[in-house]
């Protein structure tokens, strides 16, 4: 079920922003409920619903940039955990002279380093939004 979208997403002239239906008419639009079915159980005219969804589209969009950007953001604590974990036995591998593990560390920190920047790039897709 979409949730409302609060004062941010309201335009001061829209008629269905400011209507006290608005968070159950966005739900409804998202579900995909004709406009005119939709005008006449609020009162509202077809052609104000029709521009409401130009607010609703804008909202949905800044909200999946939100969800991509905290996904992203989990991603990176995530991959910032891996490299302590590969530093921390690195250093246990040269302590030991472990050659083998020692490589196998350098090898995965640069997947690791890799990864990082794809998400940097990605993060420069989502900038440019
Ligand atoms: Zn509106």
């Amino acid at each position: 079920m979409a949730k409302h979208f609060g004062p941010a997403h309201q335009s001061a002239r829209c008629t269905v922003c400011n209507h006290p239906s608005c968070p159950e008419i966005d739900r409804a639009l998202i579900d995909g409920v004709p406009l005119r079915t939709l005008a006449a159980t609020h009162g509202l005219s077809a052609s104000a619903l029709c521009r409401h969804t130009r607010h609703l589209r804008h909202q949905l969009v800044i909200q999946q940039r939100q969800a991509d950007q905290s996904h992203v953001s989990a991603f990176l604590e995530k991959l910032e955990l891996l490299e302590v974990r590969l530093d921390r036995l690195f250093r246990k591998a040269e302590e030991s002279r472990s050659l083998h593990v020692s490589l196998g560390c350098l090898q995965e920190s640069i997947r690791v380093l890799s990864l990082r920047e794809k998400v940097r790039h990605s993060l420069g897709g989502l900038a440019s939004w």
